[in-house]
C-alpha cells in the first residue's frame, strides 16, 4: 500500500506556481516581454465569521503570500445585504487589479449562493463555480477554470502514477463542488475513466463501491466507507474532513475522513490520508487558477 502525501504533492504544484508568479512580476512570463511587473493578485470574500471560513481563508492568504502573490480580504457582517455583495463583486470584476475572486462558502442564508457565485466575472473565477466555467467544463473547452478539490484529486493521481484510462471509477456524493465535477474531469478526454456517481439515494452502495478501480468518496460521513465496500487493489481517494470527538486530545476532537482508513488501506494499492491527502491540494489548485487568471489577464496564452 503507497499512502499518497498530499502534502508533498501540494508543495511540487506551489513551487511551479511561485515560479509562474516570479516570471509575472519580472515580466518574463509571457516570453515576448509584454507582461511587465505584474503581481497575481486574489481577493477573498468573506461573510460572517464562521470559524471554519475564517481558518480556511487565513490559509488561503498565507500560502498565497508564500508563492509570491498579493491577496486581499472583503469582510462582510453575516447580515450584508445581496444588493451590496453584489455591487462590490461587480466592482472587483471591473478592476484590472484583481485576477482572482473567491467568495467564501457556505453564505448565510439570506444570500442565494449560486447567485452570488454566477455574479463573480467567469474570467476571475478561480474557484470554478460559475455556470460558464461549469459549461465548459462539460464541453471539455480548454482554459475553463475546474473547481480546485477536484481537479487537485486528478492532480494527485496524475502524479502518483496511477493510470484513469478504461478504469472502473466510482465517485460517491454527487455536489456541485465535488462530486460531480470530480465525475467529469475523470470522465474527460485525457483522462478516460469509465465513471459512477453515487449519492444517498444510491441502492446497494457497497455493491457499486467494490467495483472500483478508483474510489473517490466526497460524502462528508465520517468512516462511511468501511473494508468490505473495497476492492482488493484499489485507489482510494478520501475528501472528506468529518470532526470526530476525541477525549484523548486536548482539542477533544479530531478530523476524520470518510474512510475507514485503518481497515481500508491494507487492501488498497494507493490511499490517501485524512488530513493531509486531498486538502492541500485543494488550496494548491486554487493558487495555481490563480496565477493562470493573472497571466490570462496579460495575455500570456495556453496559461
Ligand atoms: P455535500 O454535503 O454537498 O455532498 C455530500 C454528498 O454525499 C451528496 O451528494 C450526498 O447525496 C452524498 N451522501 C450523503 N450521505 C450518503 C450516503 N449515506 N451514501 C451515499 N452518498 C451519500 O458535501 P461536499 O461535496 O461539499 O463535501 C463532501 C465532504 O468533502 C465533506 O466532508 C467536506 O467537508 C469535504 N470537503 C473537503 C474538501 C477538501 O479540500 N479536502 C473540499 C470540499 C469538501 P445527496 O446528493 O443524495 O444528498
Amino acid at each position: 500500500m503507497t499512502l499518497i502525501d498530499g502534502n508533498a504533492i501540494a508543495q511540487e504544484v506551489l513551487a511551479e506556481v511561485k515560479q509562474r508568479a516570479a516570471a509575472l512580476a519580472a515580466g518574463t512570463g509571457a516570453g515576448d516581454g509584454d507582461a511587465a511587473g505584474v503581481v497575481p493578485h486574489a481577493v477573498f470574500v468573506r461573510v460572517g465569521d464562521d470559524p471554519a471560513s475564517v481558518s480556511y481563508v487565513a490559509k488561503k492568504q498565507r500560502v498565497a503570500a508564500e508563492c509570491g502573490m498579493r491577496s486581499t480580504l472583503v469582510l462582510f457582517p453575516e447580515n450584508v445585504s445581496r444588493d451590496e455583495l453584489l455591487a462590490r463583486l461587480d466592482a472587483l470584476n471591473a478592476d484590472p487589479a484583481v485576477h482572482g475572486i473567491l467568495v467564501q462558502a457556505p453564505l448565510p442564508r439570506h444570500l442565494d449562493e449560486t447567485e452570488v457565485f454566477n455574479r463573480i466575472s467567469p474570467a476571475k473565477d478561480v474557484d470554478g463555480f460559475t455556470s460558464l466555467n461549469v459549461g465548459r467544463l462539460v464541453q471539455e473547452q480548454p482554459g475553463a477554470f475546474a473547481p480546485c478539490t477536484p481537479a487537485g484529486i486528478v492532480e494527485l493521481l496524475r502524479r502518483s502514477g496511477v493510470v484513469t484510462a478504461g478504469k472502473r471509477v466510482v465517485v460517491v456524493g454527487r455536489s456541485l463542488i465535488v462530486g460531480k465535477p470530480a465525475a467529469l474531469l475523470l470522465l474527460a478526454r485525457g483522462a478516460d475513466a469509465t465513471v459512477t456517481v453515487c449519492h444517498s439515494r444510491t441502492a446497494d452502495l457497497g455493491a457499486v463501491t467494490r467495483e472500483a478501480d478508483i474510489l473517490v468518496a466526497a460524502i462528508g460521513k465520517p468512516r462511511l466507507i468501511t473494508a468490505d465496500m473495497v476492492k482488493e487493489g484499489a485507489v482510494v481517494i478520501d475528501v472528506g474532513i468529518n470532526r470526530v470527538p476525541d477525549p484523548s486530545r486536548k482539542s477533544g476532537h479530531r478530523l476524520v475522513g470518510d474512510v475507514d482508513f485503518d481497515a481500508v488501506a491494507p487492501k488498497c494499492s494507493f490511499i490517501t490520508p485524512v488530513p493531509g491527502g486531498v486538502g492541500p491540494m485543494t488550496v494548491a489548485m486554487l493558487m495555481r487558477n490563480t496565477v493562470a487568471a493573472a497571466e490570462r489577464a496579460v495575455g500570456v496564452f495556453g496559461a
